[in-house]
């Protein structure tokens, strides 16, 4: 049985603001479309802050994750920032004081997360935000889990199923955040916050290495 620790942890975070950074263009045009334009330099500045602010190897993975919501929510000002900010805090809290996860339990924090984030933004799967993404995600988790697939199956369960949600918001029309303003024309574009919540998936999927970061790109 595969169990993640600290280092795994410290190792998404990383990962995860590395292609962030990578991506950043990318997202915020996406955001042009239907917003304001700013989601992927929002994610930059609060995952370049939180990659600074991380503790070292003896915290537990909460602590780490408790450090990105904090740096989250006070230096990225745009929806995003909270509503992440908020998943993460709701994860670390799940997951205790546990020093090995298991997949259950890396299930239980996904799922504590996305609840963290329909309560702070009280929307809801089909409303094109990144709940489009996220909650198939752990709908797929869960049932991994529960079929008994180990950590690598569960979060490569989790990633397709992001995917797939993150492509599915194209011909919404968008009910929650700044792209709900445009109505109708909200339609016909994926929503920046389901493909940056896409990539968290992918990054927490396995480590990055720069061949696998090709298939991570959007736009
Ligand atoms: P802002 O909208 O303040 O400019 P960002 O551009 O950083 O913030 O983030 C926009 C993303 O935030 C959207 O693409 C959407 O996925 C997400 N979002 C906005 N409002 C909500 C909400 N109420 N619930 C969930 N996600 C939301
Ligand atoms: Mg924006």
């Amino acid at each position: 049985m595969t169990t993640a620790t600290t280092t795994d942890v410290l190792r998404f975070v990383r990962d995860y603001a590395e292609v962030i950074a990578e991506q950043r263009q990318v997202l915020t045009r996406l955001d042009a479309d239907i917003g304001d334009g700013d989601h992927g330099e929002n994610m930059n500045r609060g995952f370049k802050a939180a990659v600074e602010k991380l503790p070292g190897e003896d915290a537990t993975p909460a602590a780490v994750l408790k450090a990105v919501a904090t740096t989250l929510i006070s230096k990225v000002g745009g929806a995003s920032g909270p509503l992440y900010g908020t998943a993460f805090l709701r994860a670390a809290t799940a997951l205790g004081d546990a020093t090995e996860l298991d997949a259950d339990l890396v299930v239980d924090a996904l799922a504590a997360a996305l609840e963290g984030l329909k309560m702070r933004g009280k929307a809801e799967a089909g409303d094109k935000t990144m709940l489009d993404a996220w909650t198939p995600a752990v709908d797929a988790a869960r049932q991994a889990a529960a079929d008994g697939a180990d950590l690598p199956e569960v979060l490569g369960a989790a990633e397709s199923a992001a995917r797939a949600g993150m492509e599915a918001t194209i011909p919404l029309v968008a009910r929650k955040g700044r792209a709900s303003y445009l109505g109708e024309r909200s339609a016909g574009h994926p929503d920046p916050g389901a493909t940056s919540s896409h990539l968290l998936f992918a990054a927490l999927r396995c480590p990055v290495s720069p061949l696998q970061r090709e298939g991570m790109t959007h736009g």
